[in-house]
């Protein structure tokens, strides 16, 4: 039947997330310094993830996490050669320093970056503004941080990593939002 062949097609042309029991591979982008290893490392926790630092360009730590009652499998990429990874992610977290004005640009730099490497409109990006427990060395305030993810159409959050506020908060929604689209293609 001709048409069951096109759909075959169709799906395995299309964004790999789709694929049953592979991991979404969520890329830590930002300026160095703004908190992309503390992010990381929360995600690890301890015992039960998997590090691999053998290449000296990115760390990639894969775990499984439960959000809202349902498993979901996680590769994360923490990486500092962003453009090279900019093209395998399913989901990005694109950090800035709310305590440092020249990471905040640098941000929207990337996400024009990221736009060139991913085109999709759908592609789940959180702009997130670390280090918001450092009150009075702010240099970034929320509303021009919410301002710049209206710009660049993607949710925002500010995050705290020294005082792990909000991290998960973070993982969670990229996973939300990834669902979401993977339930909108379905349907
Ligand atoms: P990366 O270069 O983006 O990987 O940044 P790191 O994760 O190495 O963080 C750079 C520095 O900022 C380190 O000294 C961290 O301890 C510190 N840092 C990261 N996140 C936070 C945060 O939320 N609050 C504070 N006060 N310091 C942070």
């Amino acid at each position: 039947w001709s048409s069951s062949d096109s759909v075959i097609s169709t799906d395995s042309a299309g964004e790999h997330s789709a694929e049953p029991g592979r991991p979404y591979r969520v890329v830590l982008l930002g300026a160095s310094g703004v908190g992309k290893t503390a992010f990381a490392s929360i995600f690890a926790g301890a015992a039960d993830s998997m590090d691999s630092d053998d290449c000296e360009l990115y760390e990639v730590t894969e775990k499984e996490i439960e959000v809202d009652g349902e498993p979901a499998s996680i590769t994360l990429i923490d990486t500092w050669d962003s453009e090279q990874y900019m093209q395998t992610g399913d989901a990005y977290l694109l950090l800035y320093s709310i305590t440092d004005r020249a990471s905040y640009l640098r941000a929207s730099e990337l996400r024009i970056t990221l736009r060139r490497f991913r085109p999709a409109q759908n592609t789940p990006i959180i702009l997130v503004g670390n280090k918001c427990d450092l009150v009075r060395r702010r240099e970034v305030s929320v509303s021009e941080g919410r301002a710049c993810a209206a710009v660049f159409d993607c949710k925002f959050i500010e995050t705290s990593a020294a005082m792990q506020h909000n991290v998960w908060e973070a993982f969670h929604g990229i996973v939300r939002q990834l669902r979401l689209r993977r339930d909108s293609k379905e349907a």
